[in-house]
């Protein structure tokens, strides 16, 4: 077959093996833990799924190379053990990394605790005011890692110029482009040398699997998937086959993740008691200018403000088709507190800082009807202006 040329045929094509297994459409579960070998013959290769070399990771590998744009791919058994073999396929003892003062908690430990406890030293920067970065370079930096999108915020860092400075100092550029997805921005031709997903998220999309990937070039791979084989981080084959069903639904869900989550948007700007909506694709948003640049949309996590946690916890409490749930990515809309969830590691200064608010909701907006969801938030929201002489107060003009 001809190389499928445009994601949505990629999404479904790319990948397959030349000769089909015992003819099948889709690949099957080959749920074999080893295979035949007799290390007698020459390229004879040991398939094991530790390995990751089954049919259903050789698929998924082929097809996520492609819609990244990357040399080789690499699943895993979780999003951080992606990020975790990615890292440590580059840093050893004495090394230093740059990473993005806003990063997904389990990562921002992962860096602040396992990898100082191997001797891997880092700072923090933000991803916005890629100035200070001057300031931070050691002798010893060796990777800078940033995420697409911010979490609750979204916000779109500097990615051009980050960019930039991994080549003027020959650093390895990293980014977690869970948030954004193949559909929405593309990372490695930028100028990214990795790209890690959670494909607990937006790529398998159903929020029934744990997965990651790595993407980009070959000799990084190599080396994450060597990692990855000594500390054990392997994606299971039945987990393969989730994921590589999954994906095929990817750009459809994510045009309506896109518009969908932009609707909702621009109606919770209009409403009495929401103060400020966080949205890349809002005019007012203070990435927006980079965001048209670099994306061809933003996908469905968007956060609101309602000024007090109290505030927020009726909204959690009283949403009806929305989840009150953390996590992301899936079919179904999905609410959160921050403050309770993504930070909630941090002090009350520290949240202050990274402007998260104890009257922040995120959402996780599914492919629902959007008017139904919006009929939703509307009937949640309407309790806080019944309750509180507040909303007026609140108004913007
Ligand atoms: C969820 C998430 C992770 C961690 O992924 P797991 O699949 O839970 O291990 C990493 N980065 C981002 C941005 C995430 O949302």
């Amino acid at each position: 077959m001809s190389q499928p040329r445009k994601l949505d045929t990629q999404v479904i094509h790319a990948g397959t093996p030349a000769t089909r297994l015992a003819g099948a459409v889709v690949t099957p579960i080959v749920q074999s833990a080893t295979f035949d070998f007799t290390g007698e013959l020459q390229d004879e290769p040991l398939r094991y799924i530790r390995y990751s070399n089954t049919p259903n990771h050789d698929v998924l590998h082929k097809r996520l190379a492609v819609l990244e744009q990357g040399e080789d791919a690499l699943v895993t058994a979780s999003g951080m053990a992606a990020i975790a073999s990615g890292l440590l396929g580059v840093l050893s003892a004495g090394d230093h990394v740059l990473v993005q003062d806003t990063l997904y908690g389990g990562t921002a430990t992962l860096v602040a605790e396992e990898m100082a406890r191997l001797g891997i030293a880092s700072d923090r920067f933000d991803g916005r005011q890629i100035s200070q970065l001057d300031a931070l370079l050691r002798p010893e930096t060796r990777v800078i890692y940033t995420e697409a999108l911010t979490n609750p915020l979204v916000q779109i860092a500097d990615h051009e110029g980050i960019v930039a400075f991994a080549r003027r100092h020959d650093l390895v550029a990293m980014i977690d482009a869970t948030f954004a997805t193949p559909v929405n921005f593309r990372p490695l031709p930028l100028g990214y040398d990795l790209a890690m997903h959670s494909a607990t998220k937006y790529l398998n999309g159903h929020s029934d699997i744990v997965a990651g990937v790595v993407v980009g070039r070959a000799d990084l791979i190599a080396s994450a998937r060597k990692r990855m084989k000594h500390f054990g981080g392997s994606l299971d084959p039945h987990t393969c086959f989730l994921l590589e069903r999954g994906l095929k639904t990817l750009v459809l869900r994510m045009a309506r993740h896109n518009h969908s989550a932009e609707r909702i948007a621009r109606h919770l700007v209009d409403h009495t008691a929401v103060l400020e909506v966080h949205y890349p694709a809002l005019e007012d948003h203070p990435d927006h200018a980079r965001g048209k640049r670099l994306f061809s949309g933003f996908g469905g996590v968007l956060a609101f403000d309602v000024g007090t946690g109290e505030a927020a916890a009726t909204i959690l409490a009283n949403l009806q088709l929305a989840t009150a749930a953390p996590s992301l990515g899936g079919v179904e809309t999905l609410a959160s507190r921050p403050m309770l969830t993504s930070q909630a590691a941090l002090s009350a200064a520290e949240r202050a800082a990274v402007g998260v608010s104890d009257g922040l909701v995120r959402l996780s907006i599914g492919i629902e009807d959007a008017d139904e969801l919006i009929e939703d938030l509307d009937q949640a929201l309407a309790l806080l202006v019944d309750a509180t002489p507040h909303a007026e107060a609140c108004a913007t003009p």
